[in-house]
């Protein structure tokens, strides 16, 4: 859809949010950084609400009512996620603090199951985020392995040519964004999995900027692993 042809309902999509409500030096809040966080609609703050004032408590680990309540919810909430990203069952998806801390931990257990070692490389590309630059060094240097950047053109795209080139037979991790959160670029990351995937290499999308803005189907984009942060998408 152009720009000329969208059309919002701007007043009714600001009510939904509560933040929205308040001025700011005397004019109506307009808050334009949702790549770095977004506000919470009121759908979502009232089934927050709704958890504490009805079944707060742990999930999967007690026998009482509210317990169970929750536990269901969670689970309802894992299989909706499963289902929104076309992922193959719901055990796929994996609650962690958000991106950075996904990363993190696709990053330690590749390490500790001796997935990755000595002369190993690691690539990610010169539009990453530190989230998903830095776990990768650390992991490197506690197995030996180098980070080697898959450079970007001067429009602000990977360098495809230059991706293939470094893709080799000691290329175990490729870590990339789907959309990049300097240019907003979109990167081909069906291609760039299928390439990976060539040479057994284990994928990783970094989805924090995407999965606000495209349908993300995880089955055909054949990565291993696809980190995001609830609090990007209005969690
Ligand atoms: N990757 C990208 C592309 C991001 O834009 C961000 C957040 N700016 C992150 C990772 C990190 O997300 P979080 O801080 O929620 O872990």
């Amino acid at each position: 859809m152009s720009a000329a042809t969208l059309s919002l309902d701007i007043e009714s999509i600001r009510r939904e949010f509560p933040v929205l409500s308040q001025e700011i030096q005397g004019r109506p809040l307009v808050y334009l950084d949702n790549a770095a966080t977004t506000h919470t609609p009121e759908s979502v703050l009232a089934v927050i609400r709704d958890y504490y004032e009805r079944y707060n408590s742990n999930i999967h680990r007690g026998t009482h009512r509210l317990s169970q309540l929750a536990t269901a919810e969670h689970e309802k909430a894992r299989t909706r996620i499963a289902e929104h990203l076309g992922a193959a069952a719901d055990r796929e998806v994996i609650f962690t603090s958000g991106c950075t801390d996904s990363i993190n931990l696709v990053a330690n257990v590749l390490g500790q199951s001796g997935s990755i070692g000595e002369g190993d490389t690691i690539l990610v590309s010169e539009l990453d985020h530190h989230s998903n630059i830095v776990p990768w060094q650390m992991l490197a240097e506690r197995v030996g392995a180098s980070v080697l950047p898959i450079p970007v053109t001067d429009a602000g795209e990977i360098d495809m040519a230059a991706y293939t080139e470094l893709l080799d037979s000691r290329t175990k991790v490729v870590a990339i964004n789907h959309i990049s959160n300097a240019l907003g670029t979109i990167n081909p990351v069906l291609e760039i999995t299928r390439l990976a995937k060539e040479q057994g290499a284990w994928v990783l999308i970094d989805g924090a900027q995407s999965i606000p803005h495209l349908e993300i189907d995880v089955q055909a984009i054949g990565c291993d692993f696809y980190a995001f942060s609830g609090h990007k998408v209005y969690g």
